[in-house]
């Protein structure tokens, strides 16, 4: 037997590992099972081209639960591990990423969420586990060895008597705590769980020996009223599905499929508006499956919402909410992304990690723009349901990074138009505007009630233009930011002098204000500073009076920005 120090940053992470109070914990399961669907890829890659590895028929990944010995193995006939990787791979962290994991793991404070998005491999087994051995052998080498640790300073080596080459890692699960209670991970049912929830669709059977109470088949009698005698059978079940949704070939899902995995999944109790299936291939490979949802969450304008994608390595589960994956303007929609460039180990280069997440988020923007525009051609009705829904954040988003994605999002905001009294998009208005229009006029009002009380909208009906209702909040704010489509610009009609009068109209003015002079100032000297100028006007039809804002921040405007907390 031979004993070994860990290197140092490896000692360091295990410290963090025993200490961690980490709340998901179970992930461990999913880690070791995914180093054992790696170490099956590597012998299947391996075998077909030397001659020396036998073509495996059977590869499987075993857990074996022992409730007496309180322990929990998990078993594969992947490649295993000679001695010399045996010492590399468990005793040190080789790769460049991990020595600033570690530091990052240090200065975090909650570094529990960094754990989740990295995975943390091997080690995380003393998580949940105060001693733990690795029995492995190579194709490569006649023996096998036993390594073996507490997870403190060292572990030990030792020869092993073993034929079938893999390997087959043993957790002596830990005491139960005040918080904690290890016995859980010996459970059939909660295996069955973790295996569900993070490793269905690992690509080899995850098997499991359970019992099962079976109908006794002994007679085949009619009497219904005799209690049905069941008797004890165990059997090796295998617990995972293996072909993700995502996977399977289009002609094999029908949409109720997909329907239905949308609402286990996201939990949801309706079914999606829309199913964006993509899959990519080239430098980057990727499938992604998104969903657009009926209805706002509950929680969708408040803080406590939160975006992303799920995040899958070749099927195997990473994280529930990856942001980086979609823009905040889209955040309502759901879904997942699954990549084999990208890995679950923590020793990836993060930075290389989180750029080829930059590229498939910039996919997927530009993929869910497309769709929400076809939806608009084909399926207006729905689109107007959706818009109902997520337009607003819609439009936060062509002022969100000061416009930047003002040209992506433009043309999928609608307004309500005082001429169709429908949803209308800029492009349509644009196409309405008469020869002689040189804005898209607007009006801002808490309700169309409100706006078509405006005294100023008397005046844009008579000459027939067609004014967009601005109910939300953010309509004017973004508006700022677009400034124009088609290179017409907007025009609040509350704002400034909107010069539709005509030649005669304006001369008709000039006479009136010499003639009313004396009233004008002796109002103006009245209101005193609650106004800056007092003008007869055009603009009004019917109403005696109507209050105008200079350029700048608009009645409305000024309305919401009081009403914001400082
Ligand atoms: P990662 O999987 O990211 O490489 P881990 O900490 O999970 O990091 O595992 C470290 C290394 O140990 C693996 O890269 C692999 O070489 C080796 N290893 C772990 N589990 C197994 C296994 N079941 N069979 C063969 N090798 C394994
Ligand atoms: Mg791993």
């Amino acid at each position: 037997m031979s004993k070994h120090e860990f290197k140092t940053e490896s000692k360091q992470l295990l410290n963090l590992m025993i200490n961690s109070i980490y709340t998901h914990k179970e992930i461990f399961l999913r880690e070791l099972i995914s180093n054992s669907s790696d170490a099956i890829d590597k012998y299947n890659y391996l075998s077909l081209t030397d001659d020396r590895l036998k073509t495996e028929e059977n590869y499987e990944i075993e857990i074996i639960p022992n409730k007496d010995a309180k322990t929990i193995t998990i078993k594969d006939n992947g490649i295993g591990m000679t001695k010399e990787e045996l010492m590399e791979n468990l005793g040190t962290i080789a790769k460049s990423g991990s020595k600033a994991f570690i530091e990052k793991l240090k200065e975090s404070k909650d570094n529990v969420d960094i754990i989740g998005q990295f995975g943390v491999g091997f080690y995380s087994a003393f998580m949940v586990a105060d001693k733990v051995v690795v029995k492995t052998k190579s194709p490569y080498e006649d023996t096998g060895y036993v390594w073996e640790s507490t997870g403190e300073s060292d572990f030990t080596i030792e020869d092993l008597s073993k034929n079938e080459h893999g390997t087959e890692i043993t957790l002596h699960l830990r005491e139960n705590d005040d918080d904690e209670s290890y016995d859980t991970y010996l459970e059939e049912y909660k295996i069955k769980e973790l295996v569900k929830k993070y490793s269905d669709y690992v690509r080899y059977p995850i098997t499991m020996e359970v019992t099962k109470e079976v109908p006794k088949n002994d007679d085949a009698s009619e009497d219904t009223d005799k209690e049905p005698e069941y008797e004890t059978v165990i059997e090796q079940e295998t617990l995972n599905s293996m072909v993700p949704i995502w996977k399977k070939k289009k002609s094999e899902v029908s949409d109720e499929d997909f329907n239905e995995f949308y609402k286990y999944q996201f939990h949801d109790y309706e079914n999606p508006l829309t199913v964006i299936n993509k899959k990519v291939e080239g430098m980057l490979n990727y499938n992604a499956l998104l969903f657009i949802p009926k209805r706002v969450p509950q929680d969708f304008y408040t803080d406590q919402f939160e975006k992303g994608l799920q995040l899958y390595s070749k099927g195997v589960f990473i994280m529930d909410k990856c942001k980086e994956l979609i823009p905040d303007h889209f955040r309502f929609v759901k879904g997942l992304v699954d990549s084999p460039d990208l890995t679950l180990n923590i020793s990836r280069e993060m930075l290389q990690h989180s750029r080829q997440l930059k590229k498939i988020a910039s996919n997927l923007e530009k993929k869910i723009k497309s769709e929400l525009e076809k939806m608009l051609r084909n399926d207006r009705e729905s689109y107007i349901e959706l818009f109902e829904q997520f337009g607003v954040n819609i439009k936060y988003g062509l002022y969100d990074q000061f416009g930047a994605k003002k040209d992506l999002l433009k043309d999928l905001v609608m307004y309500i138009s005082s001429e169709t009294k429908e949803y209308t998009t800029l492009k349509e208005y644009v196409e309405r505007m008469k020869d002689n229009q040189e804005f898209i006029y607007y009006a801002s009002g808490s309700s169309k009630e409100q706006i078509d009380r405006l005294p100023q909208m008397e005046l844009l009906k008579e000459k027939g233009y067609e004014v967009l209702y601005f109910k939300d909040d953010v309509d004017e704010f973004a508006i700022n930011f677009l400034t124009e489509y088609d290179e017409k610009k907007f025009k609040n009609i509350s704002q400034g002098d909107l010069n539709l009068e005509s030649e005669e109209e304006k001369k008709e003015i000039e006479e009136k204000e010499k003639e009313y002079k004396d009233m004008m100032s002796y109002i103006k000297d009245s209101l005193k500073d609650k106004v800056s100028e007092v003008k007869i006007s055009s603009r009004l039809k019917e109403s005696a009076v109507c209050l105008v804002s200079k350029d700048g921040v608009s009645f409305e405007m000024e309305r919401i920005l009081k009403s914001m907390p400082n």
